[in-house]
């Protein structure tokens, strides 16, 4: 019997992304060359599984594509749903092409996201790309000049955290709230440490603690915990490994990684993840162009990948004692430690 879904989303990651970051939670594959006809034999297999899909032409970097707008009116085709654009923008694309800002702000963008990791040879150490830092800024101000309110993003590791003052001297210099404020947008700033998958799991050894939080300057702490709506950064960076570990070493509990409305990754070998981790082995569902939708939905659907295998039949507190650290002051949130756990526990069985 065909699988049905009520909503499929797919992802196809046609051109990948100008950058390599070190926090990049996608990770840092080659870049692809897909064309359009692959994107429309993408979405016509999984036509049949649903009534209602959505498609995008990217997981990793929006826009990178030189035909973006011709993208963009074929995902808008090949779609039941009509979505808005992401609040994320094409840095790469945002210096290069005039046009750019333009055409996102005709499709109705008031704010875009932007991330950085303090100055400027520390975001391009950390964005993978020299440069980037100076594209930053120049984006910025681009959208700013079409009225698009830039919100930074931070993640914070104890290798920067001491820099993060020059984000303070940055937004106070360009004056980034005012300017904002007078063509009635609102700038928006807020630090994290991500989840601790793909290349940040790289940053395990300098994640934050509790004894860095302190370091957070009082204007950043504020326009975070305006943006995550929370009253302290205690609440926003999660608890130390060491209390997770120690309440999830006696959780039973088993999960099913299953969802009504899956949104699925599809990398440029046409291989497929769910959208719940990293795109990688434990994860994958098989290959569209080999096994078909059908296949690839049967798998999900009675979670066969490793890692939905291990989720649905291994207690949290097997994964946590075989892989967790009781002594780490590490902080996490609940969801993505178990998911670290999670992806470690696999890999091991893997090796
Ligand atoms: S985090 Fe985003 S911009 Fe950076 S490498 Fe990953 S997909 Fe590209």
């Amino acid at each position: 019997m065909t699988a049905m879904l009520d909503k499929i989303t797919v992802c196809l990651d046609m051109h990948g992304c100008p950058n390599r970051c070190r926090h990049c939670w996608l990770g840092n594959t080659p870049n692809g060359h897909m064309n359009v006809d692959d994107l429309c034999d993408v979405a016509a297999r999984f036509r049949p599984h649903t009534a209602c899909l959505t498609v995008y032409d990217w997981y990793r970097e929006p826009d990178y594509s030189d035909d973006y707008r011709e993208r963009w009116e074929l995902c808008g085709r090949l779609s039941d749903t009509r979505e808005e654009h992401f609040e994320l923008v094409s840095v790469w694309r945002a210096v290069r092409d005039d046009s750019y800002i333009d055409w996102l702000k005709r499709l109705g963008m008031k704010r875009a996201q932007l991330t950085l990791f303090g100055g400027q040879e520390t975001t391009d150490y950390f964005t993978g790309r020299r440069g980037a830092y100076d594209e930053i800024l120049r984006t910025i101000e681009l959208l700013i000049e079409s009225r698009i309110s830039p919100r930074i993003q931070v993640f914070v590791y104890k290798d920067n955290i001491n820099e993060l003052n020059s984000i303070v001297e940055l937004i106070t210099t360009l004056n980034l709230v005012e300017r904002c404020r007078d063509f009635g947008g609102e700038f928006g700033c807020f630090v994290h440490q991500g989840s601790c998958d793909g290349e940040n799991e790289r940053q395990y050894d300098s994640w934050v603690t509790p004894a860095e939080l302190s370091l957070i300057p009082p204007m950043l702490t504020e326009f975070t915990l305006k943006h995550f709506g929370k009253s302290s950064l205690d609440e926003v960076f999660g608890e130390t490994e060491q209390s997770l570990y120690e309440r999830l070493s006696a959780d039973e509990s088993t999960v099913s990684c299953v969802v009504d409305e899956p949104v699925f990754y599809i990398d440029r070998e046409f291989d497929v993840y769910p959208n719940l981790s990293t795109p990688s082995p434990q994860w994958r569902l098989g290959n569209l162009k080999r096994d078909g939708a059908e296949k690839i939905l049967d798998c999900y659907l009675n979670s066969r990948s490793l890692a939905q295998h291990i989720r649905l039949n291994t207690p949290t507190r097997e994964l946590v004692l075989s892989q967790g650290d009781p002594t780490s002051r590490r902080l996490f949130w609940q969801g993505d430690y178990i998911e670290l756990m999670l992806n470690r526990y696999c890999r091991a069985l893997m090796n």
